[in-house]
């Protein structure tokens, strides 16, 4: 079901009392090649300025996906499992072939903690990382200044897309014509409402400004709500500018906007119903409401700042809004046949290499005369391996097409977000670990209702099949 809601850990809706939400790619979704496509070309700007011949270059949106890591040491960008073993790596555009994958990574594992690693926690990851793949090929031309380390690379890039998102311009473009960018979603109004008639406070918590929040949320929300109503009657407190992931681990100033062009005026004490707010923090927000960890989920689309961090200091529920799972999803369900196909091979494998192993041990013992087994001669064992082994071989190349098929499943080059091979990508273990839900969009609620009880499965372990 591309619609579901996915539980990691039980929620029960009834008893949350409150539900903030984040906004870009959470309460508003961007058709995220066009916005990423402007965003990349910002970056572009500041890099020619800088004299760099990028002008060919074209933002190329399935060179990566949400989830994948960049390794600033190396120039690479990397898909690693739920350990942080690397499976995929491609160094600038180009992949790596098994032998240099080995070579670069057999004694090293991912650790999110270190610097050299960067996950690519939202959307808006996707124009600085092809990007930074594009120039790491520049870069090893030598056409770009080439006493830059790939680490110098990538704080440059970052550097410059994170003024693309500061400055007015980019953001001046979409208010412009969200149309544009804007993937409407007629039912998110409604999922609101009804949490809010339904007595829960239902807060905005973003860190988009004021000047951009408010005119994006008209565009988004006014038209599908009942009569005179406008977003601003649907939250009961809003935040704008609220700085995440700072908002939850420190106490930061308030101020609240007192005029539509953002005046502000410093803000002492609780928070008030029906007043817009920039700053804050989410102490004063548990203040305000009366309110604590577990009875406060927040909806957000960024891993890191959004559920993680929330998670861990604040013990806030959370749910993660991964708009590409309804591709995965639908990727899955169009290869499912083949998928059996393909898992019934495998099974038939795995039989096969364990009565090849058998062979094995049976030949090493007629060969040193030991052992239970009846003697037979060793040739006659050898002959029998031999055929066993063409049939394995000639079930591995009826494999090979159906596992490059599923390997490219979602995206040509990364395969699917939430699984590297048969296991869990690191993506997933993150989504596990810090999202109670995880569901393609806000609106996905509307249909399980405020008063939903989501269970978590079961869950599943390598014994679970014996
Ligand atoms: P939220 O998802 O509603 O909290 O808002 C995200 C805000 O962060 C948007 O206004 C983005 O423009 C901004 N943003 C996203 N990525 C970057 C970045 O790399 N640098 C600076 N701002 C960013
Ligand atoms: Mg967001």
């Amino acid at each position: 079901m591309v619609r579901g809601i996915y539980t990691n850990r039980t929620l029960n809706l009834r008893s949350i009392k409150a539900v903030g939400y984040d906004m870009d790619y959470t309460l508003i979704h961007y058709h995220e090649r066009e916005w990423e496509e402007r965003a990349y070309s910002y970056i572009k700007e500041r890099l020619l300025g800088r004299g760099w011949p990028v002008e060919d270059l074209q933002f190329q949106p399935d060179l990566v996906m949400r989830g994948l890591i960049i390794d600033k040491t190396l120039g690479n960008v990397v898909k690693a499992n739920r350990f942080g073993y690397i499976k995929r790596a491609f160094h600038g555009t180009t992949p790596l072939e098994h032998g240099q994958m080995r070579e670069a990574y057999t004694r090293t594992l991912v650790d999110l903690d270190e610097p050299r690693w960067l996950f690519m926690n939202t959307l808006f990851s996707l124009s600085e990382a092809s990007m930074y793949m594009q120039l790491v090929d520049l870069l090893d031309a030598d056409v770009i200044e080439a006493k830059l380390s790939y680490a110098d690379l990538y704080a440059l890039v970052r550097g410059a897309l994170d003024q693309a998102h500061m400055e007015g311009r980019l953001k001046g473009e979409i208010v412009e014509a969200p149309e544009r960018f804007v993937a409407l979603d007629e039912e998110m109004p409604l999922t609101l409402l009804d949490q809010k008639e339904s007595g829960k406070k239902v807060l905005l918590i973003t860190n988009s400004e004021w000047a951009y929040a408010a005119p994006m949320l008209a565009f988004a929300f006014d038209p599908f709500l009942p009569g005179e109503m406008t977003w601003r009657d649907l939250f009961d407190i809003a935040i704008v500018g609220s700085r995440k992931p700072a908002f939850f681990t420190a106490r930061m100033p308030t101020f609240e906007v007192v005029s539509e062009d953002g005046m502000l005026r410093e803000h002492v004490g609780l928070l008030q119903p029906g007043h817009v707010y920039v700053g804050a923090n989410a102490s004063l927000v548990e203040a305000s409401l009366g309110l604590k960890g577990e009875d406060i989920l927040y909806v957000g689309d960024h891993l890191f700042t959004d559920v993680n961090v929330s998670k861990s200091v604040l013990r806030w529920r959370t749910a993660l809004i991964l708009r590409e799972l309804e591709d995965e999803l639908a990727a899955i369900d169009s290869f499912r046949e083949t998928q059996q196909q393909l898992t019934d091979m495998m099974a038939r494998k795995v039989e096969m290499e364990s009565e090849y192993s058998a062979y094995r041990l049976a030949l090493q013992r007629a060969k040193g005369n030991y052992g239970p087994d009846p003697a037979r001669a060793p040739d006659e064992i050898q002959a029998e391996m031999d055929a066993h082994r063409a049939k394995l071989l000639a079930l591995d190349a009826e494999i090979a097409p159906f596992a490059r098929a599923s390997a490219r499943l979602h995206n040509e080059r990364w395969g699917l977000m939430m699984r590297t091979g048969n296991d869990k990508s690191h993506l997933a273990r993150q989504v596990e670990r810090y999202a109670d839900v995880y569901t393609g969009r806000v609106s996905n609620f509307l249909h399980a209702t405020p008063y939903a009880y989501l269970r978590s499965h079961r869950g599943s372990l390598p014994h679970d099949e014996v």
